[in-house]
């Protein structure tokens, strides 16, 4: 019951391996399933939205929290022994955005976004930020929860920040908090494996590693964004839009599309 919409060019900004396995007849895949198996999904994340209660001096409006030893943290996102029960870094990003916006938070609270690197395992569940309108979303099963191995990675990871900055009673000063995992990149975005941004820029899959902005097979398929060339980030996704736009000019010249 779809819809044929006729067009001289497709450009899909949607993850690539959903765009060619999921979207396209096999004999018009460039990547089919073999292609990504020796891939690397690259990471996942929980992430923490959450309401404090008082103010938090001890938190700068960006936090980057390091473990001494990072290696476990690598281990834990992308080692070949990551497991469900160890799938998080302990690195941590935070950033306070009432330190900057007024308008988040109210008068005497702050509001803090938590990024908890995790493994790209759908399996380790959905956060609860989008429990409410989960049977609108594919694959959401209505009445769901927020999932065991999410709540209990958002808990230790605020019992961390608590503990590394400072902050005793922090978890007892959240008013309010949502949480998003793996499950939710995967159901809400169609991410590869419940991705947060992308393959993973190892060398293999980086530049010219990392595969074309045109499809092999579909004349006219060009890709765009994160999952693509040149990469991972606001930035590298914009050039992935120029180039698109260069290749359709047939513009072959290195640097930045003009500015009119
Ligand atoms: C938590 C987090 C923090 C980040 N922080 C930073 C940062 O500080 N700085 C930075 O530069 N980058 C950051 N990134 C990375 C950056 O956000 C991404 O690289 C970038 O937004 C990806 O853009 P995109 O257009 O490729 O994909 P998206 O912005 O994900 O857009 C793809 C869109 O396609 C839609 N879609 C998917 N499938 C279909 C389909 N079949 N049909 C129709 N629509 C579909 C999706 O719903 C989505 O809206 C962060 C990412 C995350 C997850």
């Amino acid at each position: 019951h779809g819809r044929i919409i006729t067009a001289d060019v497709v450009v899909s900004a949607a993850d690539l391996k959903y765009t060619e396995t999921k979207l396209l007849p096999q004999s018009l895949q460039t990547h089919p399933e073999k292609y990504w198996d020796k891939r690397n999904p690259g990471l996942s994340s929980v992430l923490i939205y959450a309401g404090v209660k008082g103010k938090l001096p001890e938190l700068a409006h960006h936090t980057l929290l390091f473990s001494r030893d990072w290696d476990p943290d690598f281990e834990a996102v992308f080692g070949p022994q990551k497991s469900l029960q160890k799938s998080w870094s302990h690195s941590i990003y935070v950033s306070k955005t009432s330190a900057t916006d007024a308008d988040v938070a109210p008068e005497g609270y702050e509001n803090l976004f938590v990024l908890v690197p995790a493994a790209a395992e759908p399996e380790i569940g959905h956060g609860s930020a989008y429990i409410e309108d989960s049977s609108k979303v594919n694959g959401g099963v209505a009445g769901r929860g927020e999932d065991e191995r999410v709540r209990s990675i958002a808990k230790q990871a605020i019992a961390l920040i608590a503990q590394w900055a400072g902050i005793d009673d922090l978890a007892q000063r959240i008013v309010v908090s949502k949480t998003v995992g793996p499950a939710d990149f995967a159901e809400r975005y169609y991410s590869w494996s419940g991705g947060a941004i992308g393959p993973a820029h190892t060398l293999a899959q980086s530049a010219f590693f990392r595969g074309k902005n045109k499809s092999a097979k579909v004349e006219n398929l060009y890709y765009a964004g994160a999952t693509t060339v040149p990469g991972v980030g606001v930035p590298l996704c914009l050039i992935s839009a120029e180039n698109i736009i260069k290749r359709l000019r047939a513009d072959h010249t290195p640097g930045p599309l003009p500015e009119n």
